[in-house]
């Protein structure tokens, strides 16, 4: 597995690229104001972007979408509970000063234990509600391998964690969300968060200030 990040402004939030070097088999995870990067460089390296799978739907990761799709045509994914930000994408804009449009209707719902696959590779689909009521954790790598990297959205960060003073962000939601699901993985499972640095969960396990002390 291989993968690509990007950012813009206003939100410098990461979107990612993330392919299979086998088959060019890719995915698009949260594009957002960053899309025209994520795009030509999926162009360049010739891939096959089977689909655009969101971990949430604040704004700042949903703002790509219609060009993505636009460009792609494939299927967006998104878990149930945050569909109503996601039909919220516009009043969601207005609260930042931002005119936005409302992007594309979601294509398929996550279900709970049920895998995505492109290429060899296999996306595992951690629901891990507390920042955002439909969070969730995409936990990628080989098929018939248990080794996997995390695309986190805005559940964990390097040295924090997801606000949780918007609508339906509940503290000890995230935090039971982090210590039971995201803190089951080894400790050198690789961290891409949806804003900042790469972390790991043996770092986040012993210095991040929220899950320590
Ligand atoms: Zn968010
Ligand atoms: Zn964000």
């Amino acid at each position: 597995m291989t993968f690509l990040t990007a950012a813009a402004p206003p939100f410098f939030k990461n979107g990612y690229l993330v392919w299979c070097e086998e088959t060019r088999e890719a995915v698009l995870i949260d594009p957002g104001d960053e899309v025209e990067q994520l795009l030509s460089a999926a162009g360049t390296q010739r891939l096959a972007v089977k689909a655009i799978l969101l971990t949430h739907a604040h704004l700042d990761h949903v703002t790509g979408v219609g060009p993505a799709k636009k460009a792609l045509d494939v299927p967006v994914w998104l878990h149930r509970d945050d569909l109503f930000l996601y039909d919220g994408a516009v009043e969601q804009g207005r609260m930042f000063g931002l005119a936005v449009r409302q992007p594309p209707p979601i294509d398929s719902f996550y279900e709970p234990g049920v895998p995505f696959r492109f290429g060899r590779q296999i996306v595992d689909i951690l629901h891990t509600p507390g920042h955002c009521p439909g969070g969730v954790c995409l936990a990628i790598g080989p098929a018939g391998g248990t080794a996997r990297e995390l695309f986190v959205g805005d559940t964990l960060f390097a040295g924090s964690i997801g606000r949780t003073d918007l609508p339906g962000g509940e503290f000890d939601t995230l935090i039971r969300s982090i210590r039971e699901i995201l803190f089951a993985f080894p400790d050198d499972t690789v961290v891409h968060s949806g804003h900042g640095p790469d972390t790991t969960i043996g770092v986040e396990r012993r210095t991040n200030p929220f899950l320590n002390g």
